[in-house]
């Protein structure tokens, strides 16, 4: 027998915290329980269908069955250079400036590997989409963790960063708009990244994933609009949260060239890129009439409008999103075991804040994934349990 002994990257990863609760959750599933599960960040939304349409097409084409370019198709990335200046104004070059991903999270997960040497420091926001620590730690680097807070309204505060830990940072991982918080950032805010990454060389990685899903027309800016913003760094993004497409993996990273190409040759090394009739699809996704995002858009504020009016009615303070299908949510003790109370009073998921970092205690996140008689089942449920009237659950 091969003792299997796991390497230490893996140990290094934060623990995994929901095992109980997860049990818990089969639990009533096994038992016939109807679960709400407002958990998933994952559309509910079917996929536009000419994009379904273009890969049927495209997968029968035999020229299409081969290894795509390492870089991606140029006719993608082509229709991604015309969206981002259509959409942001921002400029691309589609041979140096992007480069096709297996799905944002693939090139998020990658690029710490272009980008840092062992025991390199990266910051990372904490709450954060936990794709970004992750990457750090494989790439043998150390994750900073810059605190999101709500009297920041969930921006980094970068001049409270030591200046040490500035001048050592390689990597600086933003995502606005954000998961989980919902919290958006201002071009001014943009600006400020601009001239911290100057001051002390350091690459921003911004996450744009959500770029599309915003309410009350408050559109996000991609961090790109700033000036000075491709001598420091890159964006990614994907259409998996704009175009219902989680599935088809599929994603992109625009940008700063030198960082590009880094990240091309670790993907040359480890990857074969995404198949063809998939980005062909993709060209049509990203071709698509605004009215298309505009709808799905229409879907989620629905959505969010009725969660919010609902919660609030009995008695729950929240801060509606301005963007992101998420609720970020503060409750009175321990995030587990609110979602474990809510769970086994009321039968409806949520995520605890803490599974996204140290500063998300405290708060859990309700995703609108789900259809507006069922959210609206939720808020019954939990009106009916009266369980915020609970002792255990005042604890704050
Ligand atoms: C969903 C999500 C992604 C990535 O999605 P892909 O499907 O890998 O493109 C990236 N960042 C954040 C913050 C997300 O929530």
């Amino acid at each position: 027998m091969v003792k299997i002994k796991k390497a230490k990257r893996l140990t290094q990863l934060p623990p995994y915290l929901f095992a109980q609760l997860d049990e818990a959750k089969n639990e009533l599933k096994k038992k016939g329980k109807d679960l709400i599960d407002l958990g998933i960040g994952d559309p509910d939304l079917p996929t536009p269908s000419p994009i379904i349409t273009r890969l049927y097409q495209a997968a029968k084409d035999p020229q299409n069955h081969h290894y795509p370019p390492y870089e991606g198709l140029l006719s993608f990335r082509k229709a991604i250079s015309e969206w981002y200046e259509r959409r942001f104004g921002v400029k691309l070059n589609p041979e140096e400036e992007i480069l096709t991903l297996i799905g944002s999270k693939e090139g998020i997960a990658h690029i710490s590997l272009a980008l840092i040497n062992p025991g390199d420091l990266a910051l990372v926001p904490d709450p954060a989409y936990p794709v970004y620590r992750a990457g750090v730690i494989f790439a043998g680097g150390m994750p900073f963790s810059m605190p999101l807070l709500e009297k920041n309204h969930f921006l980094p505060s970068l001049e409270e960063i030591d200046e040490e830990v500035s001048r050592r940072a390689k990597v600086l991982f933003i995502n606005y708009p954000n998961n989980p918080t919902g919290a958006t950032a201002t071009r001014d805010f943009f600006q400020k990244v601009v001239d911290f990454a100057r001051e002390f060389n350091i690459v921003v990685c911004h996450d744009l994933a959500y770029s599309e899903v915003f309410f009350d027309e408050c559109r996000p800016c991609s961090f790109l609009e700033v000036k000075g913003a491709k001598e420091v760094g890159v964006e990614f993004h994907s259409l998996s949260k704009t175009f219902n497409m989680t599935g088809w993996r599929i994603g992109f990273v625009v940008g700063n060239k030198e960082v590009i190409q880094a990240l091309r040759e670790v993907k040359t090394n480890v990857d074969s890129g995404v198949f063809q009739a998939i980005q062909e699809a993709g060209i049509e996704a990203l071709k698509l009439p605004e009215e298309v995002s505009r709808q799905i858009r229409k879907v989620y504020q629905r959505r969010r409008d009725i969660l919010v009016e609902g919660l609030r009615q009995i008695g729950w303070k929240i801060n509606p999103p301005k963007a992101t299908f998420y609720l970020w949510v503060k409750v009175p003790c321990a995030s587990i075991e609110f979602a474990r109370v809510l769970l086994e009073e009321c039968g409806v998921v949520v995520t605890p804040g803490v599974g996204f970092g140290t500063y998300g205690e405290g708060y859990i996140r309700i995703a609108l994934t789900v259809d507006e008689e069922r959210i609206r089942e939720a808020v019954r449920r939990i009106k009916e349990s009266k369980f915020m009237e609970r002792e255990n659950l005042r604890r704050v």
